[in-house]
This record gives structure tokens, C-alpha cells and sequence, in this order.
């Protein structure tokens, strides 16, 4: 546990800076615990997290239900890959499958495995589309602003400079449409076309939500055209908006779901729902994962569905977002100079800011609240699904006074 002995133990900004990639721009701040909606840094300052370490602690940070869950699983059986049966997977996907409808559920480690997934899963469709010929019919269509990761598959179905310069050329089989533009995903359908793939709500882009006309108009799209509709939920999934899935409150069922963040509740899980048209494409030998569905990993995520239910954690994001909702409206008109407007639902929310959003997540951390930043100029709050009335009656007031003291 000890270093070896030295004159100064080498802090963790110096060993970051000495050995971990450049991959991120990372605050200069180093956690080390956390409870509930809170978390503490190595110099002893006490946050209110309203990252949820991006929408992944749904139950906050070492929820006791969930930590004796994991202890208990820990001590159990970590790991057996898939080449066996184990307790959990099973369980965990009759519960999934008891949100997302009659299907299968295929188990991986985060967003962007889900996602491949679902890709897959599109050119299999497409195969079967084409009576069993490869390369025919493959396109996955996708929206302009989208998010699905950092793998191949994700960034070739994510049409952003920043995520895909230095990295072309891309897989092949993605074009892009207006988000809430019908037409123009209508536009691109052809014979080559396997699947349409969204987030019903858009996290990295800026919170920008699929509106339910938009999503009910895609699914008949996908019906005329036998083609499969695919909805990203790594983000606005498991509870965020109020309802296990954010696609829900349009009325529509999609063909496959890919979820992540939320569902482990700090462990890494993903999983692809596919429904059960579908789910027969998927035969022994077709997909794989060393790690998906660990006895750990779904034990946690057990946990988390346990206490969103026990915990009635869906009506409680549903009842304490209005107000906060409400509270967080007002901010537009009472600093103009700094937010433009207000998007999001349940605990999925978007600030619109005038400007870089980096100085103000800058100036609420400094006040004590820890928010992220996303694609155009917006800042994300994502508190835990069982924050109280009370942190996110705080996170308002840090934010009136953070901008209070901000120049223009
Ligand atoms: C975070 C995210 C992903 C990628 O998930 P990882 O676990 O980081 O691979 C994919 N899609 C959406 C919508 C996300 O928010």
C-alpha cells in the first residue's frame, strides 16, 4: 500500500503529468471520496457532483445498498467469462427486457461497445434485407451533432472534426441527417439502407432531444422501409428523464436499444437491447466480449435497478425536476449576458451559455459545484437520480452566485 520511502510522495497531479496520456484536459483536481451527491479532494474541499461522473452514479457516489452488493458479489465470483452461465446476466436481462419489451440482451462494458453492437447488428439486418448478400445493404443513418463514441464504429457514426480529425479514414456506411428534420432522414433512404441510428436525447452535442413527433414519424419511416430503428440511450437511459428510457414518453418502441453509463452505477456495464424481431441475428460465434456480463458487473448493475425501483427513483426525477426546472429557467433572463436559454428534462439538463462554457465550469467549481461542459457552448448538469430538493435548490443558488461574480 506504501510508496517506497521518499522525502515527498510524488503528488497524482505529477505522476499525471509524468505518465498518463494526453488524452483529456482534466481540471486540476484530484478526488478521492465520495457519498451520495458529494465528493471530496485530496486537499479536503467537499463538492456537490453534478457530473455524476457523466451521468454514470445514478445512485450517487457509494450508494450502501449498492456497495454491499458489489462487497458481497466480490466475494463471490468476480469473473467467468462467457464461455459459462452465471447467476446475474440472466436476471439482469429478464429485468432489462421487462423495460424495453420482448428481446434479447447482449452484455458489454461501456456506451461505445453497445453501440458497435447495434452497428452490427444493422449490417446483419442488412444482410438478411439482401437474401444473405454481404456488402448490399449496410448504411446506418445517424444525425449531424451526434454522439456514439470513440471506437471505429462510434466515431464513424459521429460527424464531429474534434472526434474524427487525425483518424481517417472512417468505416464505411454512415450518413447524416437533421436531428427533427424527418425529410431529411427520408431523403437518404435507399436500397442500401440497413438501420437509423439516434440518441432520443443528444448529451456531447448539447442536449438537443428528438422531439416524440420526430421519433413516432422515424419508426414509420423504418416500418415502410424494413429498416431497423436504433436509439442511443447511453446517456438520457436508466432513469435520467424520469422513465427507464428517455424514447418512452413518445409511445414508440424502437428495434434495438443500446444503454451504459447509468446501468452499472459506477461499474462498467453496456448492453444492447435487441428486440425479438431481431433477435435471433445474433448466432453462436457472431459477437463476443471477454468481459461483458461479469457475475460483478451485473450484480451492480442489479443494484442500481433495485434501488430505482425500492427508492422510487423515477417518480422522484420526475417530481423534483420541476422545480429545479423552473429555478434554472429564470437564469436566462436574470443574466443574459451569460445563459441563453435552458433544454433538457428529469436530471438531463443543458445551460445554454453566450460563451466558452470552460471558464464557467471553471468558476462552479470553484464554488463548489462540479458541472460538465458539451458540444455548442452548453453546460451540462447531471445530478445523481436520488439528489434532494435541497442539493438541487443549492446547484441553483452556486450558479446565481458564481455568475453574479463573473464580468461579462
Ligand atoms: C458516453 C456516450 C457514449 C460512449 O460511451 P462510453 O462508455 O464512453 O464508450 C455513446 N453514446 C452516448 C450517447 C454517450 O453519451
Amino acid at each position: 500500500m506504501d510508496n517506497p520511502p521518499s522525502i515527498a510522495r510524488t503528488s497524482a497531479a505529477e505522476l499525471y503529468d509524468a505518465h498518463v496520456l494526453k488524452s483529456y484536459a482534466r481540471a486540476p483536481l484530484t478526488l478521492v471520496r465520495g457519498r451520495g451527491s458529494r465528493v471530496w479532494d485530496d486537499q479536503g474541499n467537499r463538492y456537490l457532483d453534478f457530473t455524476s461522473g457523466i451521468a454514470v452514479s445514478a445512485l450517487g457516489h457509494c450508494h450502501p445498498d449498492w456497495v454491499a452488493a458489489v462487497q458481497r458479489q466480490a466475494a463471490e465470483l468476480i469473473h467467468t467469462s462467457n464461455l459459462f452461465r452465471n447467476p446475474n446476466q440472466g436476471e439482469l436481462a429478464r429485468r432489462i427486457v421487462g423495460y424495453a419489451g420482448p428481446g434479447r440482451v447482449f452484455f458489454c462494458n461501456s456506451g461505445a461497445e453497445a453501440n458497435e453492437a447495434l452497428i452490427k447488428l444493422a449490417r446483419l439486418h442488412g444482410v438478411k434485407k439482401s437474401n444473405g448478400e454481404e456488402g448490399k445493404c449496410y448504411t446506418v443513418l445517424c444525425a449531424k451533432q451526434a454522439f456514439h463514441g470513440r471506437t471505429f464504429g462510434g466515431m464513424s457514426a459521429t460527424p464531429q472534426e474534434k472526434i474524427q480529425h487525425g483518424f481517417r479514414p472512417m468505416t464505411p456506411g454512415f450518413e447524416f441527417a437533421e436531428l427533427n428534420n424527418l425529410r431529411s432522414f427520408a431523403d437518404l433512404v435507399n436500397a442500401g439502407t440497413a438501420a437509423i441510428l439516434v440518441e432520443t436525447i443528444q448529451g456531447e452535442g448539447g442536449i438537443h432531444a428528438c422531439t416524440p413527433d420526430f421519433l413516432k414519424g422515424l419508426r414509420e419511416l423504418c416500418d415502410k422501409n424494413n429498416l431497423l430503428l436504433m436509439l442511443d440511450e447511453v446517456q438520457c437511459g436508466i432513469g435520467r428523464t424520469g422513465r427507464f428510457f428517455a424514447f418512452e414518453s413518445a409511445g414508440i418502441r424502437p428495434d434495438a436499444i443500446g444503454m451504459a453509463k447509468g446501468l452499472g452505477g459506477g461499474f462498467p456495464i453496456g448492453a444492447m437491447w435487441v428486440g425479438e424481431r431481431s433477435a435471433e441475428l445474433f448466432q453462436p460465434g457472431m459477437h463476443g466480449t471477454t468481459f461483458g456480463g461479469t457475475p460483478l458487473a451485473c450484480a451492480a448493475a442489479l443494484s442500481v435497478l433495485d434501488v430505482l425501483e425500492r427508492e422510487n427513483l423515477f417518480t422522484h426525477v420526475a417530481k423534483e425536476s420541476a422545480p429545479w426546472l423552473e429555478a434554472l429557467g429564470k437564469l436566462p433572463k436574470d443574466f443574459p449576458q451569460h445563459i441563453s436559454g435552458l433544454r433538457g428534462s428529469g436530471f438531463l439538463v443543458g445551460l445554454q451559455m453566450v460563451g466558452d462554457p470552460a471558464r464557467y465550469v471553471t468558476a462552479l467549481r470553484e464554488r463548489g459545484l462540479l458541472a460538465v461542459s458539451a458540444g455548442g457552448n452548453v453546460i451540462r448538469l447531471l445530478p445523481p437520480l436520488n439528489a434532494t430538493a435541497a442539493e438541487l435548490a443549492e446547484s441553483v443558488s452556486i450558479i446565481r452566485t458564481a455568475l453574479g461574480t463573473l464580468g461579462a
